[in-house]
């Protein structure tokens, strides 16, 4: 405030530390109510009730954005930029600072036509999967690749566009590690993916064939919650078109979905969002509302859900412990082994088209081909129109397989109909990770498998908690993993281990 008159004195810090910090809690609790509406509408609401939600919505994203925003803001910011600081305190401004700062660069109205772009691109995009017919989207995603230029140009006028926009999912991951990390594993599993065509290993690909009751694998998510340890207290389980997380340290919910055919989808969903949920409940609850009591970006959200649904439900171990349970709500698998269930549970689908229909494996090769053609498309290199034939190369080249229609090929997902570019290659960093922090806990933790197979998770809990709930925003992304692992972030460990267990699964030499 211009009345006092010392604000860029160092004494100052602390209290405009305090004064930022306090505003800080008021527009991430207007954050976190949005999140409960967002929550109620995907599983609560009736479908009328869209334009009432739609405007509560919209109205309090703006409040946020305004309080972020503001020359208040600004001003604490100034204050606090030469004062000494604690290392957690300059982390807590440097978090808000950055927020500020990409919020207060994009001009209003152009915020709007993105979000006005969108409302028109989601219904085209239906149509166009219905009736596969990309014609039909194509004006819409060069609206989005247009308007997400400008937006990148706003923020940035000097970094390549990609790059900016990847930071709005991943502010603290240089996209030059990301490229690194995603190239290796294309180099990696395109050779795998071929040997595993090639292989005649006989896996028990069938153990869950039939029918599999929605009320039973209901009942079946939520034994499998309650002993990975959900804490139902603070969290509930329910259903959802698509599975997601919502909440804070001190409720966070998940839902599932189900199919009857297939068993393994619900409990590896439900696994994937305990994951989410885990970290959200195990940020620390005295700074809630503020940076270090919120979690860290994408890559390392789904981290946890990765390595839970993964390094975890995706085990030898894991199935020794659960597999009872599933015979107890399924009589049709009493024959099945441990093994079997593993060998189900770990198939790889090389004739799957459909990127959430992917196994552990391939599924990365599907988020790369994503990865490039945005990059490319962002970056002027790819027009839309040649999209569907580069889509359809890239699937012959990485996967072995050709789409015979853009349905079942670049039409398939919903996020560019957002024009959310930037979003996919979160998941396969986070899968990598997973994979470099389970292996650090695996190090760390006396007898892992014998834990899990006893149905004793709480060495794993407290060693994520220690080293990587507890941080919140504290750390940068790679420094969190340094921290975490002792390591630079790398696609090693994930390399590791799916060469030893696909090695071993496939019999690859
Ligand atoms: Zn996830």
């Amino acid at each position: 405030m211009a009345t006092e008159a010392t604000a860029d004195d160092a004494s100052d810090a602390p209290e405009a530390y305090e004064t930022l910090l306090e505003r800080a809690r008021r527009w991430n609790t207007i954050g976190s109510a949005a999140g409960v509406l967002a929550w109620d509408q995907q599983v609560m609401m009736p479908e009328g009730g869209t334009p009432a939600r739609s405007k509560q919505l919209s109205s309090l994203s703006s409040v946020r954005h305004d309080m972020l925003t503001d020359d208040e803001t600004a001003e604490l910011l100034e204050t606090l930029a030469d004062s000494d600081l604690t290392d957690e305190q300059a982390a807590a401004v440097r978090e808000i600072r950055r927020a500020h700062e990409r919020a207060a660069a994009v001009p209003v109205e152009l915020v709007e036509e993105i979000s006005e772009a969108s409302s028109e691109a989601l219904p085209a995009w239906e149509e166009a999967k219905a009736t596969d017919d990309f014609d039909h989207f194509a004006p819409h995603l060069e609206r989005h690749v247009r308007l997400k230029r400008e937006y990148a140009e706003a923020i940035d006028p000097d970094s390549d566009p990609y790059e900016v926009l990847f930071a709005d999912y991943e502010p603290c991951l240089s996209i030059e590690r990301a490229e690194a990390i995603l190239t290796e594993l294309r180099e990696t599993l395109v050779p795998m993916i071929e040997a595993i065509r090639e292989s005649d290993a006989d896996l028990a690909v069938d153990t869950f064939e039939g029918t599999f009751p929605t009320d039973d694998q209901e009942a079946l998510s939520r034994e499998a919650l309650e002993l990975v340890g959900y804490d139902f207290s603070r969290g509930r389980l329910d259903v959802s078109s698509h599975p997601f997380t919502s909440g804070n340290q001190f409720d966070c919910r998940v839902t599932t979905r189900f199919d009857e055919s297939d068993p393994l989808g619900a409990i590896g969903s439900t696994i994937h969002e305990f994951g989410h949920a885990q970290y959200n409940l195990g940020l620390p609850q005295e700074h809630w509302g503020t940076p270090l009591g919120e979690s860290r970006d994408l890559s390392v959200h789904e981290s946890q859900s990765r390595l839970w649904e993964n390094h975890v439900g995706r085990s030898k171990p894991f199935w020794e412990l659960f597999l009872p349970t599933v015979k107890e709500r399924f009589p049709q698998v009493a024959d099945a082994t441990v093994e079997d269930a593993y060998e189900a549970a770990n198939q790889v689908y090389e004739d799957n088209l459909i990127r959430v229909e992917a196994d552990e494996l391939t599924y990365h090769l599907h988020i790369i081909i994503r990865f490039e053609i945005e990059r490319d498309l962002v970056r002027g290199d790819l027009t839309v129109e040649d999209v569907p034939e580069v889509w359809n190369d890239k699937y012959e080249e990485y996967l072995g397989i050709r789409p015979e229609t853009d349905a079942e090929g670049c039409l398939q997902d919903i996020h560019w109909s957002h024009g959310n570019f930037g979003y996919f290659p979160t998941y396969s960093l986070g899968s990598v990770m997973a994979a470099q922090l389970y292996a650090a806990a695996d190090e760390a933790i006396d007898d892992l498998d014998d834990a899990i197979a006893a149905g004793d998770f709480d060495p794993l809990h407290e060693w994520l908690a220690e080293n990587v709930h507890r941080h919140g925003s504290r750390y940068e992304t790679n420094e969190l993993v340094e921290e975490a692992t002792g390591e630079p972030y790398t696609a090693d460990a994930f390399i590791d281990y799916v060469e030893a267990k696909y090695g071993e699964l496939y019999d690859l030499s």
